[in-house]
């Protein structure tokens, strides 16, 4: 099943996604479990889609999508975990994960405007797969993470380059207000058994500028989940965001900005496409 926080009339709402459209949950159902969060912790999925089966369907383009999760509790990205952007980046490959996080208000939902700061012409696109956690817990085993999970997501880590590069730290690079994406729905878990058999492709404007297969990653999901909740709780709602894959615009030759009026696709099969446009700040 496939799940989508949006706004209608105003209004947050969120709901199942079907090809023919966008059913919301029941008024009774969201004054019980009011976000998408809320009903992810309460492992009630199967009972809000029961609900949204009423008569009350928008169609995709009718409704204003939010993040997938408009309100985690964490964000949590992984920097250089697949070999082709280790290699393009001219780093090592290394011994743990590199993780950095991002704040809510750095990223918008599907169809959303991105956008370009002022402040850098250097805004760059990264195509990546996003985790969402369902069942919380420390010291989870990578033998038991995938049970933890709710489901999957697409996410553009926008990315400022000269600030993710001012110092060791990539914080102010990562964290720019919308500067990155997170969408168009979840896909729950029981429809993706195997994550690693995901692809992932970028798109530009049309033009194709990442692509590759998602069990690439040098770090697995069930890995990143056992090392994340080493030293925090991980809960309902939280974000893992696995890392992207090589043809980032930084290094490319000439380099490939982001700039005022460019389509960013993320596509993952089985999921769908994230699409935003950039406006300037
Ligand atoms: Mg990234």
């Amino acid at each position: 099943m496939r799940f989508a926080s949006f706004r209608i009339d105003g209004q947050r709402c969120y709901g199942v996604v079907s090809d023919r459209g966008i059913q919301p949950v029941s008024d009774q159902f969201i004054s019980k479990y009011p976000d998408l969060k809320s009903a992810i912790a309460a492992e009630v999925l199967e009972d809000a889609a029961t609900t949204a089966g009423s008569a009350r369907q928008w169609a995709h383009d009718a409704v204003e999508f939010e993040p997938v999760i408009p309100n985690p509790g964490r964000i949590l990205c992984v920097g250089v975990n697949y070999m082709t952007h280790i290699r393009e980046m001219g780093r090592e490959p290394p011994d743990k994960p590199v993780l950095f996080v991002r704040f809510p208000d750095s990223v918008v939902g599907h169809r959303q405007s991105l956008v370009k700061p002022s402040a850098s012409g250097k805004y760059d696109y990264e195509g990546e797969l996003a985790v969402i956690m369902g069942r919380p817990g420390r010291h989870i085993s990578r033998g038991e993470a995938m049970h933890h999970v709710a489901g999957f997501a697409c996410f553009n880590d926008g990315t400022v380059r000269d600030f993710q590069r001012h110092t060791s730290q990539f914080t102010p690079g990562k964290n720019f207000f919308h500067s990155g994406a997170f969408g168009p729905w979840m896909v729950s878990a029981d429809e993706i058994p195997d994550p690693a058999t995901l692809r992932l492709e970028t798109r530009i404007n049309g033009e194709i500028v990442q692509q590759g297969h998602v069990g690439d990653l040098r770090f697995d999901i069930p890995v990143l989940i056992e090392y994340c909740s080493i030293f925090c709780r991980l809960e309902p709602g939280d974000v893992i965001v696995t890392g992207t894959m090589g043809g980032v615009g930084a290094a490319r030759t000439p380099p490939k900005w982001l700039q005022s009026g460019d389509c960013v696709e993320v596509e993952i099969s089985g999921i769908g496409v994230l699409e935003n446009r950039v406006i300037a700040e």
